[in-house]
């Protein structure tokens, strides 16, 4: 493997709505990268996050604290940040430059003119590309149209030739930019930067070494190397990532579920999860193997082993390694994650709870609705669940009766509690007569954790209680 001193990626998100579940994995392997190439945490290799907010009319700065949070909260750390607003006069002067040496000009073109015209290449089967019309403006009809202040936009001048470069992942990839688009817009004025320019300075200034983004850029990249070439810049290496898809094997939208890394947040996914899950979206060990903390993909991410094909997004997959990372973590920690999702209680008898049911859990949010009965004082079901199979009335309210009379004042545990109903289990000769409505009287539910673990955490006053509510409702 050849190794690049001074690996310099980035992530360049536009705060235009909630942090992209598409953009999360893009910064993952960009940081995954860097780390990895530049040894470990932080030694080398320099991940560097760029709001690119300079389209005014969509950006809003509340989308770019939710990039910085779910950034954080996923645990890619940046070295450098930016903000595309704050950087103008850079593209200033370089916007300038272009138009000084005529690799740039004015367009006067009105936009209705343009739409037409557009239309009318679509209808032929021709690519929609800018006729040039203004390419031919002579200085002094440029100078007389910005003095009245006609409304326009600054194209770049292509030159007619094309353009190729090799891709990390897909290998050589080419295009004619002045036959497939023509002269496409790179600023609106010298203060309005558009993104194919912008990111080219930034790029540039910057330093950036790879430039690792989403397939759906490879068409910008042949305009972003035309404008390097004419401002005179070295060429980045360019990755580009294969497409996440749902599981139609359509580009992943909304219509397939979230999208959004704050909703995952919310339903209770963990980070670590989440992680370990994008990283399988596009790229794969060559092993067996599953389960990768982020220092682990650190160790073992590649280029090489991303694949050129879109990555189907399963969301199975991502509830499994959840479920697997909740097991794994200490109880307290599970119950403080847990809290958000349950009515206030005190901290111990939340760990409690929430232990009961660290085995079964696949996202936090389920902890709500399965453990809702802990904090209730009068369960709601209906009688009918009360009764096992075609077990009749009388004998539900046997077994409810010698529950009872039976339970023993001795120590509240789980242990002797099950002792004590597998003696009465006896009597019943029935384990499911006995069983079943205890846990409906306990829970309210057909499924639960083990009645008797139910009971220990409920204490002895409340699993009486609720097993006498049984008892009334069935009469
Ligand atoms: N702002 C662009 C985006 O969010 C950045 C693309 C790039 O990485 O160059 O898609």
């Amino acid at each position: 493997m050849r190794i690049i001193k001074n690996i310099r990626v980035r992530i360049a998100p536009s705060p235009t709505g909630p942090f992209h579940i598409g953009t999360a994995r893009t910064a993952l392997f960009n940081y995954l990268f860097a780390k990895n190439r530049g040894g470990w945490e932080g030694r080398g290799g320099k991940f560097i996050l760029r709001i690119e907010d300079t389209d005014l009319e969509r950006s809003n700065p509340k989308w770019g604290k939710d990039i910085l949070e779910n950034l954080k909260w996923l645990g890619i750390k940046w070295d450098e940040f930016y903000k595309q607003s704050e950087r103008i006069s850079s593209y200033a002067k370089y916007l300038d430059k272009l138009l000084k040496e005529g690799q740039a000009y004015h367009c006067f073109c009105i936009k209705e003119e343009l739409e037409a015209r557009r239309q009318e290449q679509i209808k032929k089967g021709l690519p929609p590309r800018y006729s040039g019309k203004c390419r031919e403006l002579s200085e002094k009809e440029i100078k007389k149209n910005l003095a009245e202040g006609k409304p326009s936009i600054i194209r770049f001048k292509v030159p007619s030739r094309t353009i190729k470069f090799r891709d990390l992942i897909r290998g050589e990839i080419e295009r004619d930019v002045s036959k497939e688009d023509g002269d496409f817009a790179i600023a609106k004025d010298l203060a309005t930067p558009l993104y194919n320019f912008a990111v080219v300075i930034d790029d540039f200034e910057m330093k950036i070494s790879h430039v690792i983004r989403g397939e759906d850029h490879i068409s910008n990249t042949h305009k972003q190397i035309l404008i390097q070439e004419a401002l005179g810049f070295p060429q980045p290496k360019y990755a580009h990532l294969p497409l996440i898809l749902g599981p139609d094997r359509s580009k992943l939208s909304k219509r397939h579920g979230a999208v959004a890394i704050s909703e995952y947040k919310k339903a209770g996914y963990l980070p670590e999860a989440l992680a370990n899950f994008m990283a399988f979206l596009g790229w794969n060990p060559g092993t067996e193997k599953e389960v990768f903390s982020l220092k682990d993909l650190i160790k073992e991410f590649s280029l090489e082993r991303v694949q050129k094909g879109g990555a189907v997004f399963n969301i199975k997959r991502l509830d499994y390694l959840n479920g697997f990372y909740i097991r794994q973590m200490p109880p307290k920690k599970l119950a403080k994650l847990c809290q958000p999702y349950l009515p206030k209680a005190n901290p111990k008898y939340i760990e409690k709870v929430v232990s009961l049911y660290q085995e079964r859990l696949k996202k936090l949010s389920e902890i709500t609705e399965l453990t809702d009965f802990f904090f209730k004082d009068v369960l709601e079901y209906d009688k009918e669940l009360l009764r096992w199979k075609d077990m009749t009335d009388e004998e539900v309210r046997k077994s409810l009766d010698l529950m009872l009379c039976d339970i023993k004042a001795g120590e509240w545990k789980k242990e002797n509690l099950e002792k004590t109903f597998m003696l009465i289990a006896e009597k019943v000769g029935d384990r499911g007569k006995l069983l079943w409505p205890l846990r409906v009287a306990l829970t309210g539910k057909k499924a639960s954790a083990g009645p008797f673990e139910i009971a220990e955490v409920l204490g002895k006053e409340k699993t009486l209680t609720r097993i006498k509510q049984a008892r009334e409702l069935v009469g």
